[in-house]
């Protein structure tokens, strides 16, 4: 069947992997003696530089779409922060030979806009910040939002191996399109494979995944809920969206998000481009009472608390628990 939105599908993968080229050449350039100094700049750098190539690939081929981005390049343009926008177009060149500071500065800004509107792109240029200086998962998560509902979206995993305990090749994209199923394309092949969730009935079974950051998910809650289900697999954990593409791909049944404040508003992009792979995959994303998420607020997840992701089996079984537990009723 041919796809909708075909243009926006392939202007979106076509952004996303090139992003995905340039954080994975800064993730590898990570040495023992950055992490030891917790030295932050190769994120600063591919994060600008990520959300420059994909800004400037959308408005190219979709100049009247606004996008809301997670970073401005106000503190790019700082004179102190020369040496740091140097990298970044250094980095940008890799891709786009031309670049000079103005039009990276120029590009990131394209990712400026904060309120809804009927159609709009959602970009995370690096999700998972923590796990990219861990040298483990990150994500590049760009979606496209029509009259509130996501459409589009293509979310990069430059650092996922083919199977999450770490066997194979890394690298993928995983794409959606609203009511045209989900599909990862492996970083050397050109070609999309369909991708489902597992059939995973029985919660006893279940394996569920969570951030590694206990500041980002509850994992005492988790560890109730999961004790409440009888799940006696332990939590698959890791950074971003990653989550999202082991559940759509049928490795993890579950993915909890818990929240850990009562003020805590999640931001769209954390969650956008996960969250149609997962429900093209045949899964049900909702919050933590069992509220669908709603991208019509601008920046944030106003409406909504914490993110229950499950494979569609599992998730009356989950929600169950969850307010069992009182999880979000405050
Ligand atoms: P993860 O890699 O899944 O742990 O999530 C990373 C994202 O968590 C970041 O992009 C932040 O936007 C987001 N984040 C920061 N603080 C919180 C919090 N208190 N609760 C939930 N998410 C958070
Ligand atoms: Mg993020």
């Amino acid at each position: 069947m041919p796809h909708d939105y075909p243009k926006e599908l392939t202007a979106a993968v076509a952004a996303v992997r090139a992003a995905s080229a340039l954080c994975a050449a800064v993730q590898a350039q990570i040495s023992p003696e950055v992490l030891e100094k917790k030295d932050r700049s190769p994120v600063t750098v591919a994060d600008f530089g990520s959300q420059a190539l994909v800004c400037k690939a959308i408005r190219q081929a979709f100049p009247n779409d606004p996008i809301i981005a997670e970073e401005d390049a106000g503190a790019l343009r700082e004179t102190e922060n020369t040496e740091l926008l140097d990298r970044v177009v250094a980095n940008v060149r890799s891709q786009e030979p031309g670049a000079s500071a103005d039009d990276v500065c120029r590009w990131i800004d394209f990712g400026g806009a904060s309120e809804y509107a009927d159609r709009y792109w959602t970009l995370d240029p690096i999700d998972g910040t923590k796990g990219f200086l861990r040298k483990e998962q990150y994500a590049v998560s760009l979606a496209l939002i029509v009259d509130g509902k996501i459409t589009v979206a293509a979310l990069g995993c430059p650092n996922l191996p083919e199977t999450v305990d770490g066997a194979g090749p890394r690298g993928a994209i995983f794409t959606a399109v609203a009511g045209q199923g989900a599909s990862v394309i492996a970083h050397n092949y050109d070609t999309a494979q369909p991708i489902k969730v597992s059939d995973t009935a029985d919660p006893a079974d279940a394996r569920f995944c969570e951030s590694v950051e206990s500041g980002h998910s509850s994992h005492g809650d988790s560890e109730t809920i999961a004790s409440q289900l009888n799940i006696t697999n332990p939590p698959v954990r890791l950074d971003s969206q990653a989550k999202y593409a082991t559940v759509a791909r049928g490795e993890a049944d579950i993915y909890l998000r818990l929240p850990t404040r009562k003020d805590y508003v999640e931001r769209i992009w954390d969650h956008a481009g996960g969250v149609l792979v997962v429900q093209e995959a045949g899964g049900t994303v909702t919050d933590v009472l069992g509220k669908g998420l709603e991208f019509t607020h601008g920046k944030g997840l106003e409406n909504n608390k914490g993110v229950i992701v499950t494979n569609g089996k599992l998730h009356d079984a989950v929600l169950a628990v969850v307010e069992e537990l009182g999880i979000g009723r405050d």
